[in-house]
C-alpha cells in the first residue's frame, strides 16, 4: 500500500526554508565552528528570549537536559523523584541514572500526571517532581506548583513535546526551577540530529549546567567539578536558529490541523478527541485520540495508506526496565487503560486539509 498520509514529513519543512538552512550549514563548516562558539550562544539567547526565560543552556539532547538539571540540583542516591506513569522513558530513566528512585504517579484524563494522586506518594525522601507536558499541552501547573511549595519540592518541567505551549499565558518551563527541551528531529522544533536545552530563571543553576555539560569547565582546563560531555554542537545550533523564527507560524499550522480533526471527528461517537485544558495552549506535538477498537482501527488506517503511532504502548511502571521497582499495577489504572486505547494521528504543519479529511473519512468508514 502506498503511503497516502505519512505520520510526519521533515522534507516538506526543509523545502520551505532550504536556502537559509543550506547557507547556515555551509557557514558552520567553512568556519570550523563545530563545538561551542557563537552559533551556540546565539541560539541560547534567541531561545531564552522566545520562551521568556532568563537563561538557556544548550545541551546534546533532551534526556541529558533533564539529567543535568537533576545532577546540578544535587539529586542522587537516597532521594526520590516523582514523575508520571505515562511518558517517554527519558522522563524517568534520568532519575535512576542519578542514583535516585523514580516514583510513578497515575495519569488524569489529559494523559498527564494526576495532581490529585501526587501527595500520597510523597515521602521524607522526595526531592522533586518531573512534570511532563505530554503531547504538547501543559499539565495542571497550578495544582502541581502548590504541592511543590507546600512540600518544599523542586519542580522540573519536561517540555520535550511542548515548545511554545503556555500555561496562563506563560511559556512552559518557566514555572519550575527549570524547563528541559528536546530538539530531536521530529519534535516541534527539530534539529538535524540530537540536540536539547535547559531554560531556567536561576543564574546559578544555569552556570552550573553550563559547566557540567562541558567537563566541569567554563574556561578551558579549569575544571571546577567533574562533568561530562553534553554539549550542543554548532551545526545543530545554527539549524535551530534558522528554524526558530518560524516556530510560531508552524505552531499555528499544527493547531489549524488539530481544529479540523476536532471538527471532523467529534460526530464519530466511538472516538474521543484530545481534551484541551482551560488555561493551557496546546501545541499538538501529537494529536492523540482514544478508541476502544484501537488495534483494528490502526490496521484499517494502515490499509488505507495512513501512518499512525502509539505514544506509548506500555505505561512506564509496567516496562521490563522497572520490574525492579515492583510497582503495584493497580495504582496505574488510568495510564494502563490509556495504553490500549490511544492512537496518534498524522499531524505536522504542512499536512494538507485534504489529507486530514481523508484520515477522518477513513475513521468514519471503519466505524460504519
Ligand atoms: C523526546 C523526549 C525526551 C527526550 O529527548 P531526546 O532529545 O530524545 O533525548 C524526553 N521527554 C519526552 C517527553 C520526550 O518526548
Amino acid at each position: 500500500m502506498n503511503v497516502k498520509v505519512p505520520f510526519g514529513d521533515l522534507t516538506a519543512q526543509y523545502l520551505r526554508i532550504k536556502d537559509e538552512l543550506d547557507t547556515a550549514v555551509r557557514s558552520v563548516i567553512e568556519d570550523n565552528a563545530f563545538v561551542g562558539g557563537s552559533r551556540v550562544s546565539a541560539f541560547e539567547e534567541a531561545f531564552a528570549c522566545k520562551t521568556g526565560a532568563g537563561h538557556c543552556v544548550g545541551v546534546s539532547n533532551g534526556t541529558d537536559a533533564i539529567y543535568c538539571v537533576l545532577r546540578m540540583l544535587g539529586i542522587g542516591p537516597g532521594d526520590e523523584v516523582i514523575t508520571t506513569a505515562h511518558s517517554w522513558i527519558a522522563s524517568s530513566e534520568v532519575i535512576s541514572e542519578c542514583g535516585a528512585k523514580p516514583v510513578f504517579v497515575d495519569t488524569d484524563e489529559y494523559f498527564h500526571i494526576d495532581p490529585a494522586a501526587i501527595e500520597s506518594r510523597i515521602t521524607d525522601k522526595t526531592r522533586a517532581i518531573i512534570a511532563v507536558h505530554l503531547f504538547g499541552q501543559a499539565c495542571d501547573l497550578d495544582m502541581i506548583e502548590d504541592i511543590c511549595k507546600r512540600h518544599n519540592l523542586q519542580l522540573i518541567e519536561d517540555c520535550a513535546q511542548a515548545h511554545m505551549a503556555t500555561w496562563r499565558g506563560k511559556h512552559v518551563g518557566s514555572m519550575g526551577v527549570a524547563g528541559t527541551f528536546s530538539f530531536y528531529p521530529g519534535k516541534n522544533l527539530g534539529a538535524y540530529g540530537d540536540a536539547g536545552a535547559v531554560i531556567t530563571g536561576d543564574p546559578k543553576l544555569a552556570e552550573s549546567i553550563r559547566m557540567y555539560r562541558n567537563h566541569g569547565a567554563l574556561i578551558k582546563h579549569q575544571h571546577k567539578i567533574e562533568g561530562r560531555n553534553s554539549r550542543l554542537d554548532g551545526l545543530q545550533a545554527a539549524i535551530l536558529s534558522v528554524k526558530l523564527p518560524y516556530l510560531e507560524e508552524w505552531t499555528c499550522e499544527r493547531r489549524v490541523v488539530a481544529e479540523l480533526y476536532d471538527r471532523l471527528l467529534t460526530p464519530i461517537e466511538q472516538v474521543t478527541i484530545p481534551q484541551q485544558r482551560e488555561h493551557a495552549k496546546h501545541v499538538f506535538h501529537l494529536y492523540v485520540i482514544r478508541v476502544s477498537a484501537r488495534d483494528a482501527l490502526r490496521d484499517h488506517l494502515a490499509n488505507s495508506g495512513i501512518q499512525t503511532g502509539i505514544h506509548y504502548p506500555t505505561a512506564l511502571p509496567l516496562l521490563e526496565a522497572y520490574k525492579y521497582l515492583d510497582c503495584d499495577h493497580q495504582e496505574f489504572k488510568s495510564a494502563v487503560g490509556a495504553q490500549h486505547e490511544i492512537l496518534s494521528l498524522p499531524i505536522f504543519p504542512e499536512l494538507d486539509p485534504i489529507q486530514v479529511r481523508y484520515v477522518a473519512d477513513s475513521i468514519q468508514e471503519f466505524f460504519s
